[in-house]
């Protein structure tokens, strides 16, 4: 494909331009992929992070808290506990103190007045400010009476009050101060509210109560309680009527016998109030476990988690035993956890009930041996985690959008960028390749002028640089060019003219020369007939050399005049079909004496079903002879030839193949001009001549020129010293093209080749008159030395003689010049046919062998002549179609 150089340019530039430009585009657009991917990465797998670190901290955050909160839980329970522990141990301090200084102390300042109550009980009846006492029948006498020593300690226990009063005016969960005693006393102050109530213990406790088989008694006991420090009751129903409690109780030993338990009363309300009212996210709640695993405190929505069966709307009335226990609640998973509690364990567990799983986080109080739970749904707890997660979510997801949108911005900023700089290169790149091709270009267009012929034309280029330069060199090699053509010009119109004069010498000098050959030759055979008298064995050899020499001239001269045909494109064809094979045939025949002089063998291979070519049988049979003529020439003696003929898709190809000298390469393309001989060839063995000694180098370019009148091609190939191969390929035309022979003609034709092969040579032909048209006077004389001695022959020298004397005459044969000056023989048949008279007469054109040309013979019969025959004429030829026309003659007398 052709491209223009500024297209070349043009591609060049932007090529330069376009590839770092396309790399650095492709580099920024793979780095802002590169980038948006890393970001979104980024973004994702901080936001992965985030979300899951934040589930998982909060997560951790909210046990710890929960964990935390329980601790709390537990330590304000401790911190009530231990408050009252501390004034129990305080009180009990003061209660031993009175025993071990009872004759000391004295009497107590503001003394109650006791009675005897029913069933034999003693105590304060009436309501006043002081410490309710009561001794059960157990204490008493039998009667009911006092012992003095118990009325003694009655009156030390007074001294309780003001401890009683102190204790309760600091601390608000101590609902009831008391002291039991062995002696079966009890004294104690209830408060309110923070409040002091008096309460008639005579009336509300049974008579025959026995202190020491309460708990809030015995445990406190030398049994129980060895260590003497102040310890823990059960959860029990007060008999004073203030509700659930749990009593600190602490023992009193005088010298190591217990006289009795000190004991601070809390009531549970009091202790779990918060308890119950702590929210722990949503459903999530605290619960309060004694040692024995009794559900102390949970709010109501606890009950079902907790397994509580019951009625929550305070079932748990006076004295009754306070029946829900979680050791027998719930599944195995929950009573583990429950064990745990018991065992007084802090812990974090998961407990999965009606499919939902609940942190249960623990912590024990460990001063009454009870443990505060909480219980949360896990998802509340990760509840805010989940927020927070979606929160990030939504944040990721519009940091993703930002940085799409950011990424998509830069490679749109990216693209116009590159865009924008291409849309800059081109045309600065058409501008710059148009200044550089434009000069180029009318470079070339003026190259093209000078060389299409136009050497005037120069070339204009100021682009001050190397192609100015070459434009002036171009100009300056025009200037050359110009002066050099004139003078080459007008060399060749001279050397034109010589050729013309040439060609114009050699057609005249062949026609000249060839009038004089055939008289030569007439004469020389009518010699050596002798028709000039008798001859010597010596003129006879010298004669024959004459005529052989003679033969040769004749030879050059047809040679001289057919190439002068060809130059002047005058070469007359007589085309007709005709069998290739036949007229080879023909030749071989006709060749085989001078074959097997030089002992060739020669071989034909032709082709049966090859067609007909439609050409000039004579003309090509020249073709044929003289390539022939070249191969026996040319082949050392005894050489192998051999003519191939075959129909081809480009027409019939013909080959003369020998395998004689050859021909030397640098000789192949010239040998087809004419008078082109190779000098350098050896001598067959057995001829006295050189190979080039008959030569004339006009043989293969009349060939050539007679192939190519007929459209077909020659070449040869031959190899130095091994042979040669002449090609020659003839166009055939398709069978329609074909003319068709005319009828007459034809048959004329055909009766005259059957006349002359049914011939019968007359004895004598006497009293025939031959009338002999001619103007050249050789001609006629030896025409008449051969026919005047058995004919009549009358003789014309002009053509207008000829036809008044065949109309006087009628003689039985007339013999015509077809060359004639002024009417031409031809023209003269034709009168002579068209005339009523004179039209049966035999009319045989002759035509001189030196202008002969194919063609002659039909032309002869078209114009109705009845024989034709080549001068100089050859007596035998002559007699021989004078004899058939006698046969002719005799059957028009007929
Ligand atoms: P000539 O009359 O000299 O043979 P041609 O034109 O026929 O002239 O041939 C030209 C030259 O070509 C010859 O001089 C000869 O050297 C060469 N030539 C032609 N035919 C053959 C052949 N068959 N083998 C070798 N050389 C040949």
């Amino acid at each position: 494909m052709k491209m223009k150089i500024r297209t070349k340019l043009l591609l060049t530039f932007l090529v330069i331009a376009a590839t770092p430009l396309g790399i650095a585009a492709s580099l920024g657009y793979l780095n802002a992929v590169d980038m948006h991917r890393l970001a979104t990465d980024a973004n994702q797998g901080i936001a992965a992070l985030v979300m899951s670190d934040s589930m998982k901290t909060l997560c951790q955050e909210e046990v710890l808290n929960l964990e935390y909160r329980v601790a709390h839980v537990a330590d304000d329970i401790k911190h009530d506990l231990t408050w009252v522990q501390a004034d129990c141990a305080e009180l009990a301090d003061f209660a031993t103190y009175l025993y071990e200084n009872k004759s000391t102390v004295g009497a107590y300042a503001y003394p109650s007045t006791y009675k005897r109550g029913p069933n034999n009980t003693y105590g304060n009846l009436e309501e006043n400010s002081a410490s309710w006492l009561m001794v059960s029948n157990l204490g008493t006498e039998p009667d009911g009476s006092i012992r003095p020593a118990l009325m003694e300690e009655i009156r030390l226990t007074e001294f309780m009050d003001i401890k009683f009063k102190s204790i309760a005016a600091t601390n608000p969960y101590a609902v009831q101060l008391y002291i039991n005693t062995s002696s079966q006393i009890t004294r104690g102050m209830p408060f309110l509210n923070g409040e002091y109530q008096w309460i008639n213990a005579v009336e509300q406790f049974p008579a025959d109560m026995d202190l020491k088989a309460f708990d809030f008694y015995y445990l406190a006991d030398e049994a129980h309680n060895p260590e003497r420090t102040p310890v823990w009751t059960e959860l029990y129903w007060d008999p004073a009527g203030l509700g659930w409690m749990i009593s600190c109780i602490a023992p009193v030993y005088e010298d190591d016998e217990l006289k009795g338990v000190v004991g601070i009363d809390v009531t549970l309300d009091a202790l779990v109030t918060d308890i119950l009212n702590y929210q722990i996210e949503e459903t999530g709640f605290v619960f309060l476990m004694s040692n024995h695993c009794q559900a102390l405190a949970f709010p109501e929505r606890a009950a079902d988690l907790l397994g509580f069966e019951g009625d929550l709307a305070g079932d748990f009335g006076n004295n009754e035993r306070f029946s829900f226990s979680l050791m027998e609640a719930n599944d195995e998973a929950f009573q583990r956890i429950i064990a745990k509690m018991q065992n007084g364990e802090y812990g974090v567990e998961t407990y999965t009930k009606g499919g939902k799983e609940h942190y249960f986080v623990f912590a024990p109080v460990k001063l009454a041996g009870w443990s505060v739970g909480i219980v949360v749904p896990v998802h509340e707890i990760t509840a805010p985690a989940i927020v927070t997660n979606a929160k990030i979510e939504a944040n990721m997801m519009a940091a993703s959008e930002d940085i799409d949108e950011s990424s998509s911005k830069l490679i749109e900023m990216y693209l116009l960028i590159v865009g924008a700089i291409v849309v800059c290169i081109i045309p600065s790149s058409l501008i710059i390749s148009g200044r550089i091709s434009g000069p180029i270009k009318m470079l070339d267009i003026g190259s093209r002028k000078i060389g299409g012929g136009d050497l005037s034309h120069r070339i204009r280029i100021e682009s001050g640089d190397e192609i100015e330069d070459l434009a002036n060199a171009f100009n300056t090699m025009a200037d050359d060019l110009e002066y050099k053509i004139g003078e080459i010009e007008a060399a060749n119109e001279d050397l034109k003219e010589l050729d013309k004069l040439k060609s114009q010498f050699i057609s005249m000098a062949s026609h000249e020369l060839r009038t004089p050959l055939i008289a030569i030759q007439g004469y020389t055979d009518l010699i050596k007939e002798g028709s000039a008298g008798e001859i010597n064995a010596e003129q006879e050899r010298m004669l024959n050399t004459v005529s052989r020499h003679t033969a040769r001239l004749e030879r050059i001269v047809a040679e001289l005049l057919d190439l002068s045909r060809i130059e002047e494109n005058k070469l007359a064809l007589n085309k007709q079909p005709f069998s290739i094979k036949q007229v080879i045939e023909e030749i071989a025949i006709e060749q085989q004496p001078t074959l097997d002089k030089r002992r060739h063998v020669l071989s034909l291979n032709i082709q049966d079903a090859i067609p007909p070519i439609i050409g000039d049988r004579d003309r090509i049979s020249q073709v044929i002879i003289n390539l022939l003529g070249n191969a026996i020439k040319y082949t050392p003696d005894g050489g192998y030839i051999r003519i191939t003929a075959e129909m081809e898709e480009r027409g019939i190809h013909l080959c003369v193949i020998d395998n004689g000298i050859g021909i030397k390469a640098e000789h192949i393309d010239k040998i087809f001009n004419r008078f082109y001989e190779v000098g350098d060839v050896t001598k067959h063995s057995t001829g006295k001549d050189a190979f080039m000694g008959g030569g004339t180098g006009l043989g293969l370019s009349i060939v050539d020129g007679i192939v190519r009148a007929h459209s077909g091609r020659i070449w040869v190939e031959s190899e130095y010293g091994k042979g040669s191969v002449f090609h020659v390929l003839l166009p055939i035309s398709p069978p329609e093209m074909m003319p068709q022979p005319e009828e007459p003609e034809s048959l004329k034709y055909a009766e005259l080749e059957r006349a002359k092969q049914e011939r019968t040579m007359p004895e004598s032909n006497g009293g025939m008159k031959i009338l002999f048209i001619d103007d050249d006077d050789n001609s006629i004389e030896i025409a008449h030395r051969m026919l005047a001695e058995r004919y009549e022959v009358t003789e014309a020298k002009t053509s207008s003689l000829g036809l008044k004397k065949a109309i006087a005459l009628n003689p039985d044969l007339i013999l015509l010049s077809a060359l004639m000056p002024g009417i031409s023989g031809y023209d003269v048949c034709r009168i002579l046919k068209g005339n009523i008279n004179t039209k049966q007469i035999p009319v045989i054109l002759s035509v001189a062998s030196a202008t002969a040309q194919a063609g002659d013979e039909q032309r002869a019969y078209t114009s109705g002549a009845d024989g034709h025959i080549t001068k100089p004429f050859r007596e035998d030829d002559l007699m021989g179609l004078i004899e058939s026309f006698g046969v002719i003659r005799s059957g028009r007398d007929r």
